[in-house]
């Protein structure tokens, strides 16, 4: 199939005006004008979308499907206070409404433009929610305990789904890796478990580190409020915990698991250059997560400073438990406006700019998955993973100049018209070709209802 529009932006070079890319199975066969294109391969099918991008489809490289229910309730509490309260709505949702929630985010991902996904989760229902909708990505199994009486049995479990979710991926682009929950919901000797378990078995490895002030004084000093009501409604109160005197980055340095080859750091917010050092010289990415750090009053991650220490960083929506959305638009955008609100005027010559972000949150995020040579960019032999962006019926997105700074400065999911997955159409002007819309809209009212209050 050929797809033509306005504007193809690969990503990897400079944009095509007019341009094609060419599909074949589930594979990019070729990019180029569509006059080339054409010319070359006589008789294609052709899909036009006029004036509109096509460009590689967004990786979200932090996300937590199975929590889009939670979409607006706790939504004006500062980090610490938003994780407990969402922790005691938990029990309130029955197994089938975690996987209902987690279809509506694979639903929501698709239909913003979202190809690729890197999701945390302990029950697996990413990855059913990601098959059944056609989405792409790395769901790693998460484990957590700070008891280390439970560190054998809770890895023993992990190492079983991760198998059983290896099986239910089958043939599908879904790879499974293993996420240690975070320094204050993990005991060390969990880190280094884990750290042995993703070597032996090849697996990719993700963390939440240095989010919130809080996380940091709990580890550096053994105080706030981690260290006292979580930890009492964790089941954590009668387990031991000694202030580290260093920073989660440095504390986490030595229990192994940085020395791993595919090591994913999410947030980084609360970190200084000690730290950054620490991470760029162990080839350690970063997901930044700039609108929830904001909402949740995390801070502002030192994206320059991850820059000129040569950071691999993509950009993660953190699901919409904590920031509503999962959109990438606003995503790009909101992390690129926080950049400039810090670096100021005088930055000019290192001003940040839309193309940027569209790197962040397509082959910078590929990159940071360790996914480059696969997903990221349209080149051909990539896996066909392309969307369309609308660029001309919409009175906000009228009229265009830079494509790339619609994209960022003005676009949002609404005006994603499609989403092809390895070359398998998902989305296309509003439907949803793979799930039933109605029925998930519904299901996810039915479960809000049980999360009021
Ligand atoms: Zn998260």
């Amino acid at each position: 199939m050929l797809l033509t529009a306005k504007y193809v932006i690969p990503v990897s070079g400079p944009h095509i005006e007019d341009g094609a890319v060419l599909v074949s199975g589930d594979r990019i066969v070729a990019v180029g004008t569509r006059q080339d294109v054409v010319a070359a391969h006589p008789g294609e099918e052709v899909r036009d979308f006029g004036l509109a991008v096509l460009m590689p489809g967004f990786v979200d490289v932090h996300t937590h499907l199975e929590y889009s229910v939670f979409r607006g309730a706790v939504d004006d509490v500062p980090y610490t206070a938003w994780k407990m309260q969402v922790q005691r709505k938990e029990p309130r949702l029955a197994p089938a409404d975690w996987m209902d929630s987690a279809v509506l985010g694979a639903m929501e991902a698709v239909g913003s433009g979202i190809t690729t996904v890197a999701d945390i989760t302990d029950s697996g229902n990413s990855v059913r929610a990601a098959k059944q909708t056609g989405l792409a990505g790395i769901v790693y199994r998460e484990v957590s305990t700070m008891d280390k009486r439970q560190v054998a049995g809770r890895m023993q479990t992990a190492e079983a789904d991760i198998d059983a979710w290896r099986a239910l991926a089958g043939d599908d682009p879904i790879e499974i890796g293993i996420a240690p929950h975070s320094p204050y919901t993990c005991h060390p000797s969990l880190f280094s478990a884990a750290a042995t378990l993703a070597s032996d078995r090849s697996l990719p490895v993700a963390i939440h580190l240095a989010g919130s002030r809080d996380e940091y004084d709990f580890v550096r000093y053994g105080s706030s409020n981690l260290a006292q009501d979580f930890r009492e409604q964790a089941g954590w109160h009668d387990v031991a915990w000694m202030p580290t005197g260093v920073s989660p980055v440095q504390y986490v340095l030595q229990w192994g698991l940085f020395d791993l080859e595919r090591v994913l750091a999410v947030h980084c917010v609360q970190v200084d250059e000690r730290d950054i050092d620490v991470l760029a010289s162990h080839g350690v990415s970063v997901a930044h997560c700039p609108r929830c750090n904001a909402k949740l009053g995390m801070g502002i991650a030192p994206l320059r400073s991850f820059f000129e220490h040569g950071l691999t960083v993509g950009l993660g929506t953190d699901s919409p438990a904590s920031n509503n959305t999962v959109d990438p638009f606003d995503e790009m955008r909101i992390g690129l406006l926080l950049q400039r609100s810090v670096s100021g005027e005088s930055d000019f010559y290192r001003y940040f700019t839309a193309r940027t972000f569209m790197r962040l949150a397509t082959i910078h995020g590929a990159r940071a998955l360790g996914m480059e040579d696969e997903i990221g960019s349209l080149e051909a032999g990539k896996r066909a993973d392309i969307i369309a962006v609308d660029l001309s019926s919409s009175p906000h997105m009228v009229p265009t100049a830079d494509p790339y700074s619609a994209l960022v400065h003005t676009a949002n999911q609404k005006d994603v018209l499609a989403t092809m997955v390895a070359g398998r159409m998902l989305f296309d002007r509003g439907e949803y070709l793979t799930v039933d819309k109605e029925r998930a809209l519904a299901r996810a009212q039915e479960i809000r209802d049980k999360l009021r209050g």
